[in-house]
């Protein structure tokens, strides 16, 4: 094929060529008749090249190009071939494109794409349905559209690791779970489920506990209170009797605890973070959470320090900051044998304040640090019994962090000793 138009073309300038010495030879005007015959030759490459711009701009997809021959049929008849095949690997393309299409349109999730500044390119009928989006919405901003604080602070943050529960801004009876993912260029693909029964049952799970917590208050602090003053009068019962009485005031001691701690966790589930709230002098707290530290380790005297910042203060509740604390700190004294070591210190750095608690206890098998803060996890439930604990302690201490934006790192040796270490983000701290 190449071959084939060299030599036409070779040919053809040939017998031009030819053409204008003949031409020459009977006129005598050599120069001319070259002139006049590459002239011509100037010309009808011109006029191919008009026939060529002229097909290419009409782009009739289908239509063949003008008839041509040598090099420049060669050039018409490659760029047909190029031109089909672009045609049919953009067919192929967007046969993928409408099946991609076609299978979220069939989704029940909410299928969201974003550019890289989080505008709206392309959704399926889901997200219309779950979010409102409508056709005039494309290019907006998402947060635009899907108007609530925790989305937009969600969305601005960049750290989208854990998906985030929101109600519907069509319909707030709906509750949806928005997972984002970043591809490409930056750009964001956004999947919201609808996930209005499983916060149902959640929402059914919290009010079970917590209603049947409250419910078994009132009952056991009458036992409890009975049991209290029937110990008062041991010296004129049965002496098998008072041990009795003895082991159920502190199982219905146990109990209280118990519900308090159920109590608790419900209370923090269900109320939104505190706001606006004196920050919270944490080396004070810790002084006095330190005292009944060492009430409770009384005659097994562990050596307790406490190194804390004074002016070093935290946004936040002080009763939750002090429940989730001494539950750390008493935690330390429940599980390091009599004689141990256990250091407070509360500080503050670069990245943040920290309250640290360590302990030359027992310590903890690394298989079970990520589940520590489940409730009622317990690494050996033998030893949780011997020190009456709930089991909700860590849970408690999750719950709180959670509220106050920090979060716990535990490090821990078995034999050796653990550190317990609560980290809160800069914009929680301030200096007196
Ligand atoms: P509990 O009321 O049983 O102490 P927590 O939620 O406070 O429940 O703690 C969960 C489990 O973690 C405990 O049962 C215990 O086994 C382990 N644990 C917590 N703190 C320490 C510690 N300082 N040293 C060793 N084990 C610990």
């Amino acid at each position: 094929m190449n071959q084939d138009w060299q030599g036409a073309l070779m040919r053809r300038l040939l017998l031009l060529l030819a053409g204008c010495l003949l031409i020459g030879l009977i006129t005598g005007e050599y120069a001319w008749a070259l002139a006049v015959g590459l002239a011509g030759y100037v010309g009808w490459t011109l006029h191919q090249m008009r026939r060529l711009l002229r097909w290419l701009k009409r782009s009739q997809p289908d239509e063949p190009p003008p008839d041509s021959h040598g090099l420049w049929g060669e050039i018409f008849d490659n760029l047909y071939q190029l031109q089909r095949r672009d045609l049919r690997l953009r067919g192929q393309l967007q046969a993928v494109i409408d099946r991609v299409q076609g299978s979220t349109t069939a989704l029940k999730d909410a299928v969201i794409m974003l550019d890289s500044d989080g505008n709206l390119e392309w959704w399926n009928p889901a997200a219309e349905r779950l979010l409102g989006l409508k056709k005039p919405d494309t290019g907006h901003p998402v947060t635009n559209m899907v108007r609530h604080p925790s989305f937009k602070e969600y969305f601005d943050s960049g750290r989208h690791e854990e998906p985030l529960e929101l109600s519907s801004p069509v319909n707030d009876r709906l509750w949806l779970q928005v997972t984002i993912t970043r591809y490409g260029n930056s750009e964001h693909l956004m999947v919201v489920r609808d996930i209005t029964r499983l916060h149902l049952l959640e929402q059914m799970r919290k009010d079970f506990v917590a209603n049947v917590s409250h419910e078994l208050r009132t009952p056991l602090t009458v036992i409890a209170g009975y049991l209290e003053t029937m110990l008062e009068h041991t010296d004129e019962m049965n002496p098998r009797w008072s041990r009795a009485l003895q082991q159920m005031n502190q199982q219905a001691g146990r109990m209280q605890h118990l519900l308090n701690d159920l109590l608790l966790l419900a209370k923090l589930e269900a109320t939104s973070p505190p706001t606006n709230t004196q920050p919270v002098a944490v080396a004070g707290l810790l002084q006095s959470i330190k005292s009944d530290a060492l009430a409770l380790s009384a005659e097994r005297n562990h050596d307790i320090t406490l190194e804390a910042d004074p002016t070093l203060l935290l946004k936040g509740s002080e009763a939750e900051l002090r429940s989730a604390f001494s539950n750390l700190i008493f935690n330390a004294v429940k599980y390091t044998p009599a004689g141990g070591v256990i250091q407070i210190r509360w500080w503050c750095n670069e990245h943040g304040a920290h309250l640290a608690v360590q302990d030359s206890g027992i310590g903890i098998e690394s298989k079970h640090l990520p589940r520590l803060t489940e409730r009622f996890y317990r690494v050996d439930s033998s030893r949780a019994s011997n020190t009456g604990g709930t089991g909700l302690g860590l849970a408690i201490v999750k719950h709180v962090l959670l509220r106050h934006q920090g979060r716990l790192d535990v490090n821990s040796t078995p034999g050796k000793g653990s550190i317990f270490t609560c980290h809160f983000p800069l914009s929680q701290a301030s200096v007196q």
